[in-house]
């Protein structure tokens, strides 16, 4: 089958990837490799921006790869890769900025929420984010790249950055990348009301044992009007419930809005539903995470073939910017 086209999307290396990754875009990930030709980058110099320890960087980029194998990304046809082993990224990234307006950059959203969360690192890297973005989408010549609609503005800022670039320099080296709309899901954390993330640490690690995935369910936050087993409970402000969503059968799931209701089924028996369901699902994954991992070497040899894939793409793309803007 001939790709409808190539995307490219990154990711931060945050290590072992939890449930709220998976199903807000990992999942995405692997089923996008039936119908385009993918790269997916581990996008570690952005994380440069952010990070206070560089210690983990590494081994979090090695276990992120290991997540997206075990969880179906096929390395013989897409290019997996670390952002910082192809370094012409940093070169188109210089090229760009030249026609990026500084206060295009300082008024973004992300940018002000950054500098709200981290006042004393308001670093160069952090207004320039946007640019390098731009430049990862584009020097791999991708013309689509999966986001959500919040992250719409920024794929709207690298169409505009493009566009200045080839006016600027009469050219049309660089491809205006298209959005493919996906909906992620927001995945609430085990404390029911904020994101799921590592960070916050209220997520549950696809790589978990079945022991653990248990013990982090049952801590799931439920239906906090719901305060005894005879309170009838609310489904709908229930974060275990959207799991169940998620995980169950949707005899299961009628079941579970139905008797919740009329406080027929308690919280604990409606979370070892959930533990069940979920562990079901996961062993696939967990039993190819295994498996890979007895042979340390492959994942880093993924890694290197994805390099070499990426950078031949990324040499011919500086070729032809350097010669579109007048470089020797
Ligand atoms: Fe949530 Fe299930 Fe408890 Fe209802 S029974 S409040 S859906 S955990």
């Amino acid at each position: 089958m001939t790709p409808k086209g190539r995307v490219f999307s990154g990711a931060r290396p945050t290590g072992r990837q939890h449930l709220g990754n998976y199903l807000g875009a990992i999942q995405n990930y692997v089923a996008l490799q039936d119908e385009y030709e993918c790269i997916y980058c581990i996008v570690d110099l952005h994380a440069l921006t952010t990070l206070e320890s560089t210690e983990d960087l590494r081994q979090n980029s090695v276990e992120m790869a290991l997540d997206w194998l075990a969880a179906g990304i096929r390395p013989e046809e897409t290019i997996m890769f670390i952002q910082s082993q192809v370094p012409e990224v940093t070169e188109l990234h210089t090229i760009l900025s030249m026609v990026t307006p500084l206060g295009k950059l300082t008024d973004l959203p992300t940018f002000k929420e950054k500098v709200r969360q981290q006042p004393h690192n308001v670093n160069y890297g952090l207004v320039g984010y946007p640019v390098l973005m731009t430049a990862d989408i584009v020097l791999y010549k991708a013309n689509l790249v999966p986001v959500g609609v919040d992250q719409a503005p920024h794929l709207e800022f690298a169409r505009e950055v493009v566009r200045s670039f080839n006016y600027r320099f009469k050219t049309n080296v660089l491809i205006e990348p298209e959005m493919i709309s996906t909906e992620y899901p927001k995945v609430i954390g085990i404390d029911g009301v904020q994101k799921m993330s590592k960070s916050l640490n209220n997520h549950i690690e696809l790589a978990a044992t079945p022991a653990e995935t248990r013990q982090k369910v049952m801590q799931m936050v439920t239906d906090p009007q719901r305060k005894r087993r005879s309170d009838p409970g609310r489904p709908e402000v229930c974060n275990v419930f959207s799991f169940h969503k998620v995980f169950s059968t949707p005899q299961q799931v009628q079941e579970i809005d139905r008797e919740c209701r009329i406080a027929g089924i308690g919280c604990v028996d409606c979370k070892k539903i959930l533990v069940e369901n979920l562990n079901r699902h996961l062993e696939p994954f967990r039993h190819r995470r295994a498996e890979l991992s007895r042979d340390p070497q492959f994942v880093l040899d993924v890694l290197q073939n994805g390099k070499e894939r990426a950078a031949l793409i990324a040499r011919q793309t500086m070729a032809e910017v350097r010669d579109a803007v007048g470089l020797p």
